[in-house]
């Protein structure tokens, strides 16, 4: 039986999304992308998709309304797998004060409130809500 995934991606993600695709279809499913700045019509195209369609969100905004929508289509959280972009903002937790500052998710900033240059980590905290993030020494 041929499984169907699909995957919403926007214009920044396209290269994962099509990198995502060819790994689906290497376990002998099949794959559409969807760009989302296309204008689709995303309730109508997800009401559309066959039962038993898994759907891939792999965007930098908007992942979580996203995901809303498509479980209010029908789908279930098991249906639904997010893949966050590179460019997404997410809270980062400054492991030295404590501070939360909202930046681009996979960049050095530096801490707005002890001035400590910080990377962020993988490592989430659900007490914090937020990602930890690690001095960088030079
Ligand atoms: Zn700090």
């Amino acid at each position: 039986m041929n499984k169907r995934t699909i995957i919403l991606t926007d214009q920044e993600n396209r290269e994962r999304a099509q990198s995502r695709k060819r790994e689906i279809e290497q376990e002998g499913c099949h794959c559409t992308i969807y760009q989302l700045d296309e204008r689709i019509e995303l309730k109508e195209l997800l009401s559309s998709q066959p039962l038993g369609t898994k759907v891939v969100i792999l965007a930098d905004d908007n992942v979580q309304t996203l995901r809303q929508l498509t479980k209010a289509v029908g789908f279930t959280n098991r249906d639904i797998t997010v893949v966050q972009g590179e460019h997404e903002s997410s809270r980062i937790f400054c492991s030295q004060c404590h501070h939360i500052q909202k930046v681009p998710r996979y960049q050095e900033y530096q801490c707005s409130n002890c001035q400590n240059h910080i990377e962020p980590s993988d490592h989430f905290s659900a007490f914090h809500q937020a990602y930890l993030g690690y001095p960088v020494f030079k």
